[in-house]
C-alpha cells in the first residue's frame, strides 16, 4: 500500500520539464564532477528513489522491447546499456552507505528492497521479447559490422541473459524467480547478523594484570572503546580486526586468547538470534537448485564457466597443487613456535589461539623483528601518499586532495586525479577507519563507471573503504605492515576503476579470478625497498625508515606464509565443497565443514579465521561464492606480472603504459589473451612459489 501510494506521488513529481523533484536522489546534481550531494541524503530518501528508479527502468526496458523497429545494435543493445541510470546511482550510493556507514534505517530498507530488486531484475532478464531482439542480433552478429568492443558487450549482454533464465519455460522461470527472490532475502540477513556479531564485544577486561604483554597502544585503544561503550575503567576489545588481532598477537593472557580467538571463529554459529547456520545450508541448497534449473551440475559449475579457470576440476587441481607445498611450510612453522612454547618450560600443544603470539615470537627471535617496531613508519597519510607516488610514478597521474565535494562522515578523504596532461580522470574518495555502522574488511567500489557513449564521457567516482589501526587522543593511525598492503592493494582495485577506457562500461567484464590481479600486483611494491624508502617515514621525526628495519621485513618475507597459505587455502576449499554440491539436502554447517577440512586433512594448530557462519565472500551475496581461490589465482598472475618489472625496472613506464592499456581498461572477454599481450607469454606459478617461499 504505501509503496503504491510513493510510485503515485513521485510520478507526479518528475513530470512536467524543468521542474526538478524534490528527493535529492532523483534530482540532476550540480555538485563538482557531478559527486553525491551526501550532506543533502537522507536514509529516507532511498526508499522512494528506489521504487521511482525502477519504474524509469521498467520504462525504458519496456520501450527497448516493443521498439516497432526491428532490432539493431543500437536500439537494442546501446540502449539497454544506457538504461537504468538512475537506479544504478541510487543502489550505488545506497550500496555505499549500507556497508560503510549503516544505521537501523538503512539495514530495514535494504531489507524491504531487496526482495524488490530481485523481481525487477528478473522482470528484465526474463522478458521474452527483450531476449528475442537480444538473441536475433546475437545469431547474425557477424553480418552487424560490429567493432570488437561492440561485438563483447553484445556477448556479455547474450550470455547474461541466458544465464539469468531467458531460455526457461514459463513454469521454470516461475521457480527461478521464487529462487532468487528468497535468495535475496538470506544474504541481507546474513550481512546483518554478520554485522552484529562484528561489532559485538570479544572480552572486556577490568583487571590491569588482564593487560600483560599488551602495547601501549593496544590498552589506550582497548579503553577508549570502553569509553565509548559507556564502560570508562575497563578496556574493550571487539571482534574488529584492529582490535582482536594485536590482541591475539601480544597478549600473554593464554586463556584471554582463547577466548577472543574463539569468540572470532564463531560469529554467526552461538545457536542465537544471529546463528548463520541454516541459513548457509539453505542458501547452498537454493544455488544448487538454481544450477539445475539453468542447466549446470552444479553452481559452482555454473559461476566458473565464465571465469580463467573454467569448471570445478580445474579449481581443485589448482588448490591441491599448491596444498601440499603450504602444509609442508605450515608443519615447519609449528615446529618453530613449539620449540619457543618448550624452552618456556610450559607443557601443551601449540593451539589456534596461540599461532599469532607465537608466531610473533618466531619473528622476534628469528629475525628481530616485531609489529611494534614498524607501526611507526606507517602513519596512514604516508603510506596513502607512497601509493599515490607509486601510481604517479607508474602512470603519471596525480592525486589532488578536494575540500569542495561532499562527504559522508568526517572520515572520508577526496582526491581529484588528473592525467599527466592535467586532464580530469577521476574522483578518489578514501576511508580508512572502523565505525560500528562499517562491515568488516576493506573493498573497492565505485559510485559511478566510467563510460564514452557518443562522446560523451563519464568519468568514474571511485571510493576504497578500509578497517585500519584508528588514530588515538595522542597518536596517528599507526598501520600494521599488513594494512599497509590492503591500502596498496585497495588502491589497485581503485586504478583498475578509474583507468577503465572503453565506451560502454558493460564491456569491462572482468571474470572474477583476474579481478583481483590489479590489486594484488600493487602489493609488491609496498613492500620493495627503494619504495618504502619513500614513504615509511617516522611518524613524529619524519626520517625515513632505517636500512636495518628494511633488511629485516626482506629476511622475514617468508614469514607465516606457510600458515597464510594454509589458512587461506582452507577457505577455498570449504567454498568449493559447498558449491560442488550436486543434492539439493540441506546440511548440517558445522557438520559439514568439519568433513570438508578432515577431507583435507588441514593440522588441528591451524583453525581458518573465515568459517561457513561468517564467511561473508561467499555468503553475504553472490560475489565470491565458488570464488574465493581468485586471490590466489590471480596471486599466480600477479607475482609473474611483477617479475617483468622486477627483471627491467620497478617504475618502468612503457610497461607500466602497456600493463594499464592491456589489462587494466580492457573490454575485451578474452582475459588471457590480453594478459599475452603485456607480458608474451602465459603467467608461470614460479614466481608465486619463490615469493612465498614454498619452491
Ligand atoms: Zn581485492
Amino acid at each position: 500500500m504505501k509503496e503504491a501510494m510513493y510510485l503515485f506521488t513521485l510520478a507526479i513529481i518528475t513530470v512536467g520539464c524543468g521542474v526538478q523533484p524534490e528527493n535529492v536522489l532523483l534530482r540532476e546534481w550540480d555538485t563538482p564532477f557531478r559527486t553525491p550531494p551526501f550532506d543533502e541524503i537522507k536514509s529516507e530518501h532511498f526508499m522512494p528513489a528506489f521504487l521511482e528508479a525502477m519504474e524509469a527502468e521498467k520504462a525504458e526496458v519496456e520501450a527497448i522491447a516493443n521498439d516497432e523497429e526491428g532490432p539493431t545494435f543500437k536500439n537494442t543493445i546501446e540502449a539497454l546499456e544506457e538504461s537504468g541510470e538512475l537506479l544504478d546511482r541510487v543502489s550505488r550510493v545506497f550500496g555505499c552507505l549500507n556497508g560503510a556507514n549503516t544505521n537501523d534505517e538503512l539495514q530495514n530498507i535494504s531489507k524491504e528492497v531487496a526482495p524488490l530488486r530481485a523481481k525487477h531484475n528478473d522482470d528484465i532478464n526474463l522478458n521474452e521479447t527483450l531476449f528475442a531482439r537480444i538473441e536475433q542480433l546475437y545469431e547474425k552478429k557477424e553480418s552487424l559490422g560490429l567493432t570488437p568492443e561492440q561485438d563483447t558487450l553484445l556477448e556479455n549482454y547474450f550470455l547474461g541473459f541466458v544465464r539469468s533464465g531467458a531460455n526457461l519455460n514459463d513454469e521454470d522461470k516461475d521457480k527461478l524467480r521464487k529462487i532468487n527472490e528468497e535468495l535475496s532475502n538470506l544474504y541481507v540477513k546474513f550481512r546483518q547478523n554478520h554485522l552484529k556479531q562484528t561489532n559485538a564485544i570479544g572480552l572486556v577486561i577490568d583487571k590491569d594484570e588482564d593487560l600483560a604483554g599488551l602495547p601501549d597502544g593496544v590498552v589506550q585503544a582497548a579503553a577508549e572503546m570502553a569509553e565509548a561503550r559507556d564502560m570508562e575503567g575497563k578496556w574493550v576489545f571487539t571482534l574488529q580486526k584492529p582490535s582482536f588481532i594485536p590482541f591475539l598477537m601480544n597478549s600473554k593472557k593464554r586463556e584471554l586468547r582463547e577466548i577472543v580467538f574463539k569468540a572470532y571463529v564463531n560469529r554467526g554459529n552461538n545457536n542465537d538470534e544471529f546463528d548463520n547456520k541454516k541459513l548457509i545450508s539453505r542458501v547452498a541448497a537454493l544455488r544448487v537448485r538454481r544450477a539445475n534449473l539453468l542447466g549446470y551440475k552444479t553452481h559452482a559449475d555454473y559461476v566458473l564457466e565464465r571465469n580463467m579457470a573454467e569448471n570445478p576440476e580445474n579449481v581443485y587441481k589448482f588448490l591441491n597443487d599448491l596444498w601440499k607445498p603450504a602444509l609442508r611450510r605450515a608443519r615447519m612453522e609449528v615446529a618453530d613456535m613449539q620449540a619457543i612454547i618448550d624452552k618456556e618450560g610450559h607443557d601443551f600443544r601449540l593451539q589456534a589461539w596461540d599461532w599469532w603470539y607465537y608466531a610473533e615470537k618466531v619473528k622476534k627471535e628469528k629475525y628481530a623483528l616485531d609489529d611494534a617496531m614498524l607501526r611507526p613508519f606507517f602513519k596512514m597519510e604516508n603510506v596513502r601518499n607512497g601509493v599515490f607516488n607509486v601510481a604517479e610514478k607508474l602512470y603519471g597521474i596525480k592525486f589532488v586532495k578536494r575540500n569542495d565535494i561532499q562527504v559522508y562522515h568526517r572520515d572520508v578523504e577526496v582526491f581529484e586525479v588528473l592525467e599527466a596532461d592535467g586532464t580530469h580522470l577521476g574522483i578518489f574518495y578514501s576511508d580508512y577507519y572502523p565505525r560500528s555502522g562499517k562491515r568488516s574488511g576493506a573493498w573497492s567500489s565505485s559510485f559511478r563507471s566510467q563510460s564514452n557513449i557518443e562522446g560523451n564521457f563519464i568519468a568514474p567516482l571511485v571510493y576504497n573503504v578500509g578497517n585500519f589501526a584508528k588514530p588515538t587522543a595522542d597518536k596517528p593511525s599507526l598501520m600494521s605492515i599488513d594494512e599497509v598492503e590492503t591500502l596498496f592493494h585497495e588502491l589497485g582495485h581503485g586504478l583498475n576503476s578509474l583507468f577503465g577506457n572503453t565506451i560502454y562500461s558493460g564491456s569491462r567484464r572482468v571474470p572474477r579470478d583476474f579481478v583481483e590481479l590489479p590489486s594484488q600486483i600493487m602489493e609488491n611494491w609496498a613492500r620493495d625497498p627503494a619504495v618504502l624508502r619513500t614513504y615509511a617515514l617516522h611518524y613524529r621525526t619524519g626520517t625515513p625508515i632505517p636500512q636495518e628495519l628494511i633488511d629485516k621485513l626482506e629476511n622475514s618475507k617468508h614469514f607465516n606464509q606457510g600458515f597464510m597459505t594454509v589458512e587461506y587455502l582452507a577457505a577455498s576449499f570449504l567454498d568449493m565443497d559447498w558449491h560442488a554440491l550436486t543434492d539439493t539436502s540441506e546440511r548440517d554447517a558445522a557438520e559439514f565443514e568439519k568433513e570438508s577440512m578432515e577431507k583435507i586433512g588441514l593440522i588441528s594448530e591451524i583453525e581458518s579465521r573465515y568459517q561457513s557462519t561468517n564467511f561473508g565472500h561467499i555468503f553475504s551475496s553472490g560475489g565470491y561464492s565458488s570464488g574465493y581461490y581468485s586471490y590466489i589465482w590471480a596471486a599466480v598472475l600477479d607475482a609473474d606480472a611483477f617479475q617483468a618489472f622486477k627483471e627491467t625496472d620497478l617504475f618502468n613506464k612503457e610497461l607500466a603504459a602497456s600493463f594499464r592499456k592491456n589489462v587494466l581498461s580492457m573490454g575485451s572477454n578474452d582475459t588471457m589473451a590480453q594478459y599475452i599481450k603485456f607480458r608474451g607469454f602465459e603467467p608461470k606459478v614460479d614466481a608465486l612459489l619463490k615469493r612465498r617461499g614454498l619452491d
